[in-house]
């Protein structure tokens, strides 16, 4: 073995056991399991009932396939080619790249452009990595950047599965949709082979089958947003507080997943406001989404992200079917009604650190 391939296999053990322990709770029943590094990030997928992990084969060829043609970063995925001839020609691509695109339109206009996934020009530019000293753009750069992020210049022909955006320079990113997306198609994978309970857990985008195959629900923890540095392999106290869940859901995003330090000390992230074009400052910290479907969690979760608490809850209450946790930066944490027999706030480690409610939208 390499020096560079021991590094590799360390680090993916390393967080295979913290990701191990995101999803926890002790089982006699007969489990298959496969964890793999894709999309960037850590995937496991776990089948509960079940013991023949061949049936995990098909669900990461499609995550692999899905990340060919979803990856900005490759310069040959479909989203590249489309990028490539913005204000030259429609590109037309596979049925999924198509669907992923109109449903983030789709969220771009729900959330009218809080959300948009021709966030591309910002985000090439802000380059917002692991943390590190980072390089903040000029306001000039900036500006100009922004002016190119505008989802109602694309479009779309049905009939030809074909995308043209329409100005020189705008740039598709699906960073906040693509593995939502991915996480549904892979639980209809696992429903055609008749899998009636599993947790897919795509570097914590966790989707869940039907429970645990004893019919108990499956302990998703929330992750405690100033807890990120401590050693999650020693112990499970690092969560916010944990959900008990069955079919849905979970999505989380955060200011501390992926930022830089500028010159001037402060912390910029890697959720940025369209408007602004600057890092959102919602007074959000972190916001979890729980809802049925995975795309729709992944887009909700940056768009609550940028909107913020109040305008969260205003969305939440007219739409069904939709909870969040929400972590602000004067530490509170607010769980919707909707999951008061769900989700458990570790008030006894974090009470005198947060302040915990819950709140009818
Ligand atoms: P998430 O972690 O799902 O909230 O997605 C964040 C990623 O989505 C970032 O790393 C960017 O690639 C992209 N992104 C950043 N800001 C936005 C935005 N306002 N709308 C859509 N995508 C965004
Ligand atoms: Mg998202």
């Amino acid at each position: 073995m390499s020096r560079k391939t021991k590094i590799i296999t360390i680090f993916l053990l390393v967080v295979c056991l913290m990701t191990a322990i995101l999803i926890f709770g002790c089982t006699n029943e007969k489990v298959a399991t496969r964890t793999d590094f894709a999309l960037d990030t850590v995937i496991t997928i776990t089948l509960y009932g079940q013991s023949d992990e061949g049936l995990l084969k098909e669900p990461f060829e499609e995550i692999r396939a899905l990340d060919k043609k979803l990856n900005v970063y490759s310069a040959d995925s479909e989203i590249s080619k489309i990028n490539a001839a913005a204000g030259i020609a429609p590109v037309q691509v596979s049925q999924d790249t198509f669907d992923v695109i109109r449903e983030g339109l789709l969220y771009s206009q729900e959330s009218d452009g809080a959300f948009d996934i021709t966030i591309g020009p910002l985000v090439d530019l802000w380059q917002i990595g692991t943390p590190k000293e980072g390089v903040i753009p000029s306001d000039t750069d900036i500006q100009a950047a922004k002016a190119l992020v505008n989802y109602k210049k694309v479009q779309l022909n049905e009939g030809e599965t074909s995308v043209y955006l329409e100005d020189s320079g705008m740039k598709l990113n699906l960073g906040a949709i693509a593995k939502g997306y991915i996480g549904d198609k892979v639980k209809d994978i696992l429903l055609s082979k008749k899998i009636k309970n599993a947790v897919i857990n795509l570097g914590g985008n966790v989707v869940l089958i039907g429970g645990k195959a004893n019919k108990e629900p499956v302990v998703v923890g929330v992750e405690d947003p100033e807890n990120q540095s401590q050693d999650r392999s020693q112990s499970n106290d690092s969560f916010l507080g944990v959900l008990k869940e069955m079919d849905n859901t979970i999505v989380t995003s955060g200011d501390y997943e992926r930022y830089i330090i500028g010159p001037d000390g402060k912390a910029y992230h890697h959720i940025l406001n369209p408007v602004t074009g600057y890092p959102a400052e919602s007074g959000l910290h972190q916001v979890t989404v729980v809802t049925s479907e995975s795309t729709r969690a992944d887009a909700l979760s940056t768009t609550f992200f940028v909107k913020g608490l109040d305008k969260s809850l205003e969305y939440i209450a007219k739409n069904e079917g939709v909870e969040a946790v929400f972590v602000t930066n004067d530490d509170r944490v607010v769980a919707t009604e909707g999951l008061n027999d769900q989700f458990t706030f570790d008030s006894a480690r974090l009470g005198s650190q947060y302040s915990f409610d819950f709140i009818i939208p």
